[in-house]
Parts: structure tokens; C-alpha cells; sequence
């Protein structure tokens, strides 16, 4: 470390890496594990993070947030977990933060990893091949980081949900992240609660409610609702790994095929059908959700009222305390009713566009306005070994501006999105070593045992090219269609073209 100065009063560390990634969440974990597979034990890799500690938004989303998928299949390329559970066991937040610590403990065996928490990039910038960060500490240090590469592993810049503005004095409102459903406050009440949003927060809100305090009221308004990948059938459980259930990369090769750019009401119907579970009369919205067929059944039959309309206030009037909704239409709900903001986190914040890599290629940028997958997990995966083979310029990737799609139609998004994902992995899958495809432990056919993961993966890699023209189309139709980007980076932009 040196010392530089901004002016005679402030002094600014100076630090020097290899590596530098932002983020250390489930993505910066990833391109974390990704990198030391090739740098040297000699070289430095800085983490930094403006959250306190690695984890990203399990840091602080709600206390009793799980995980969707088994635990095994969320972690950073093929580190294990330590936890000793049933393979279908759904981690708690702890034990997923817990996992977050192993994972960084793993790659610190392969290489230097100075963690630098409570520390946000404010800027950056590329000079003479070396990336310039600009930092500051939560206690107001002032940090500069000179990298040879810079991954901005930002994922969806999820924060906490403050609860809902509300103009009633007679309502408490509130959000999971700021009260625990479990906790002492909600315990000692027993007026209802309306649960507001259909996402997966506002099932797992609505089904602690339902277990922890049997007989109480809880309401769901669920906008235009949801529905969610069936649990049951993505993951079988037992012996049943070895027949029953879908590899997940055929359930997305197959919704290419069917996916045109134009159809995504079609598709919807098709994908709920054949791997869906849902409780809304409606189910306009999808977001890649899971849950089990066991607690869709546990908070349906909890529910005392499903109102499919959205909540824009509560106000008292007249003596009685209503819900007022965007329709127009309102709901005399009882004076002391508690209201949980369950709206959602995704996608909510305008976040700048970036390309997901710089023309000098020193700089890989994970986020939403340049997505290259469906997860950002996924993109910290794979951009970052395509960085190490320097091959980023080299592959024309299509990157998906997923927050403009968002405004324009959330309906087609889901099936965009695995579109996108397909494409890619197909022209991935021709520039790297099988083993990056194979140690991708996010990957969600590793549920299955190793013959029909193996017939999986042979079955992908002898169609994958026949698949790619009428992805590439249905990507071409979506930005036609919708006036958003979508599609290789200009030529030019991209390194090395
Ligand atoms: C309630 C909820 C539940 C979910 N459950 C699942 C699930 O079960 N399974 C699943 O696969 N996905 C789940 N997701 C999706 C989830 O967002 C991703 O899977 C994943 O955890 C996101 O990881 P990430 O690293 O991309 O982003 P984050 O976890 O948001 O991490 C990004 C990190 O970057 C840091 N950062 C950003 N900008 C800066 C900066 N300028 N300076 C310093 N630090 C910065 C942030 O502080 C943050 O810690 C869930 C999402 C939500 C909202």
C-alpha cells in the first residue's frame, strides 16, 4: 500500500491488484471462484463491497427469506456445502451467509483475496491498461484501486423494501425486511394482516403467517398475480431423481423452441401447465420463482381473501379505514390491520447502462441493462472465465437490456430472458473447455444423478447449433418489437473486433 493525496488534508490509500470485484454477492463469488482457477497464488484479488460483509442481498432481505432451490445448486462454480442436510433441504438465510464464508475460505486456498467491506466504488476508469477505482469507506475513507481487470459484480442492486406509504393512521404498515412475521411485534397482535404482492416474498410472508399463528386473518393482494415453477416436479425427490422430473436444460431448450418473440401468452400457458403450481385466479406475472406444491397448497388454504388488483393507499374515511386500489374500487378493512409490503425487489431501480464488457475488455459489468443470462449468478460464471480465456471479444454474446423489456412487457420477459440464456450458452459452449460447463454447480441439472446429467449435456451439445438461428431470431423480434436493446455489442465496442 502507498499513500497518494486528494489534498494536504485528505490522505487516500493506494492499492494495487490483479483483480478487482465489486460485489460480493452470489455473482462476485462466482467470478471470484472463476478467477482463482486461473491466476496464481502470487497474485491479488481485492473483494469489495459496500455491504459489511459477503452475501450480497442475503445480507439483509427479510429474516425468513429461503433459499428456492435446493441448497447444493446455489453456491460459486463447484465449491460443496459443509451443511450435512438432505440434498431437497431449503437453506436458511444464516445457513446461506454461512455458505457465502465457505466459499470465500475455499478461494483464498488458490489465491490472495483482500476483502474490503464497507468500502462502494463511486467511479472508475480505464488509463494506459490499468482500471482506476475511486472508493470511499462507510466511515468516509477515501480509497484508489489500480486493477489490471475490474469485474462490477452489482447483480440487481437489490435493497431493502421500506414498507408502503400509506395516508391511514389506523394501519400499521410495514416490510418484511424492517419486521420479522415471526417476531414479538406481530405476535402480541391479532388483526389481520394484508399481504401485498404475489411474488415469492409474499408466499413466504403469507405461509410464515399462516404456520406461525393459525386462525389469523391473512389477506393477499396479488396484482395481476403469479405463477411458480413447481418445486416438486423441477426437483424430485429420493429415488426419483433417477426417473421421474425434467432436466431444467431441456425445459429451457424447449422454451426456445417454442418462444418466437411474439407468443409469450402462448408459452406462459404451456409452462404453467406442464411445470407450474399457482393460488391467483390469474397469473400474469412470472419471475422465475419456485415453490412447492406443499406450501402452494398450505397458503391457499390459509388465505382468506385473494383481491387480484393493486394497493395505491389506505385512507380513513367516514369511520371506516379502507384500502383503496388502482381500479378504483376500495375494501373497508378493520382499524389496526397490518399491511406488508411484499412488492417485489427486482428490477425496481434505475440503474445505469453498462456493456457487459468494456471495449478494452479490462472491464466486465453484471447487471440487468446488459444481461447475458437469466441469473446474474450465471453471467458472474461465465463472463468471467471468457475473460480469463480472453475471449469476450470474440463471441458475439447477445446482452438483453432486461430493465427497458421490464417497462415494456413484463410478460415477455421470463421467455426472453431464456432466449437469451440458451443463445449464449450456446456460443459459450464452443469456446470453452467442457469442464467450465460441467463445474457450473448452479447449474440446475446437477439435481439429477451423473447418467442423466451426462445424456443431458451430450443431448445439448449435438443439437445446441441447430437451436441457435431461431433463438437468434426470436432475440431479433423481441428488440424489433419492443424498440429495446437487444444484441451484440456494435462492432467495435467489443474487444479486439
Ligand atoms: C427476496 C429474494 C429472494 C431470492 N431468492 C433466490 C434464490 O433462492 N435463489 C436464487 O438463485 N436467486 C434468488 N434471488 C435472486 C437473487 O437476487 C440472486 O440469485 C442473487 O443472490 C443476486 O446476487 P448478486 O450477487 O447478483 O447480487 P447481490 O446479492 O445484490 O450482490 C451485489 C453486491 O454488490 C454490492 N455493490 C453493488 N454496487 C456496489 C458499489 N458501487 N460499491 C460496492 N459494492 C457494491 C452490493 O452491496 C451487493 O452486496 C432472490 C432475490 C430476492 C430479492
Amino acid at each position: 500500500m502507498t499513500n497518494g493525496a486528494a489534498s494536504a488534508e485528505t490522505p487516500v490509500q493506494v492499492e494495487h491488484c490483479d483483480l478487482c470485484i465489486v460485489g460480493a454477492g452470489i455473482t462476485g463469488i462466482n467470478a471470484l471462484f472463476v478467477a482463482s482457477r486461473y491466476m496464481s497464488p502470487s497474485q491479488k484479488v481485492i473483494l469489495l463491497d459496500r455491504r459489511d460483509r459477503s452475501g450480497g442481498m442475503w445480507v439483509d432481505t427479510y429474516d425468513y427469506v429461503r433459499l428456492h432451490q435446493p441448497h447444493g445448486l446455489f453456491t460459486a462454480g463447484n465449491i460443496r456445502w459443509t451443511l450435512g442436510r438432505d440434498r431437497s433441504y431449503l437453506a436458511t438465510k444464516d445457513e446461506v451467509l454461512a455458505h457465502f464464508d465457505h466459499c470465500l475460505e475455499v478461494a483464498k486456498q488458490r489465491v490472495r483475496v483482500d476483502p474490503y467491506f464497507g468500502w462502494a466504488l463511486e467511479s472508475h476508469h480505464e488509463t494506459g491498461g490499468i482500471v482506476r477505482l475511486h472508493c470511499t469507506s462507510s466511515d468516509g475513507r477515501l480509497m484508489v484501486v489500480e486493477a489490471k481487470r475490474l469485474i462490477k459484480a452489482g447483480g440487481f442492486g437489490v435493497v431493502p423494501n421500506d414498507p408502503l406509504q400509506i395516508s391511514s393512521s389506523r394501519v400499521v404498515s410495514v416490510s418484511p425486511d424492517c419486521c420479522d412475521m415471526r417476531g414479538d411485534r406481530m405476535r402480541s397482535s391479532d388483526t389481520p394482516v394484508w399481504i401485498v404482492g404475489g411474488g415469492k416474498t409474499a408466499m413466504d410472508t403469507a405461509h410464515a403467517l399462516i404456520t406461525e399463528y393459525p386462525g389469523r386473518e391473512v389477506n393477499l393482494v396479488a396484482g395481476s398475480g403469479t405463477f411458480f415453477s413447481s418445486r416438486d416436479r423441477l426437483f424430485p425427490a429420493g429415488g426419483r431423481r433417477w426417473w421421474s422430473g425434467r432436466l431444467t436444460s431441456g425445459i429451457f431448450t424447449e422454451l426456445g423452441r417454442r418462444f418466437d418473440g411474439t407468443n409469450e401468452t402462448e408459452v406462459a400457458t404451456w409452462l404453467r401447465t406442464a411445470y407450474g403450481t399457482w393460488l391467483t385466479p390469474t397469473t400474469g406475472n412470472f419471475l422465475l420463482g419456485i415453490l412447492s406444491e406443499s406450501e402452494n397448497e398450505t397458503i391457499a388454504a390459509g388465505l382468506n381473501d385473494v383481491i387480484m388488483d393493486h394497493v395505491v393507499d389506505a385512507v380513513d374515511r367516514n369511520g371506516d379505514t379502507d384500502l383503496v386500489f388502482r381500479s378504483g374500487s376500495t375494501k373497508t378493512i378493520q382499524p389496526g390491520s397490518w399491511i406488508v409490503n411484499c412488492t417485489g425487489y427486482i428490477l425496481r431501480h434505475d440503474l445505469p447502462y453498462e456493456p457487459y464488457v468494456s471495449d478494452s475488455g479490462a472491464v466486465v459489468s453484471v447487471q440487468p441493462r446488459s444481461a447475458t443470462h437469466h441469473l446474474t449468478s450465471y453471467m458472474g460464471y461465465f463472463l468471467t472465465h471468457l475473460l480469463f480465456l480472453d475471449k469476450l471479444g470474440e463471441i458475439p454474446l447477445y446482452e438483453l437490456d432486461a430493465a427497458a423489456l421490464k417497462k415494456k412487457s413484463n410478460a415477455a420477459l421470463p421467455y426472453t430472458l431464456g432466449s437469451l440464456t440458451m443463445h449464449n450458452l450456446s456460443l459459450i459452449a464452443d469456446s470453452v473447455p467442457n469442464k467450465v460447463l460441467l463445474d457450473c454447480g448452479l447449474d440446475l441439472d446437477h439435481w439429477y444423478p451423473l447418467p442423466r446429467r451426462m445424456i443431458g449435456t451430450t443431448r445439448f451439445l449435438l443439437t445446441h447449433r441447430r437451436e441457435r438461428a431461431h433463438l437468434r431470431q426470436t432475440l431479433d423480434t423481441v428488440r424489433e418489437r419492443f424498440d429495446i436493446r437487444c444484441g451484440p455489442l456494435p462492432r467495435g465496442a467489443t474487444v479486439g473486433s
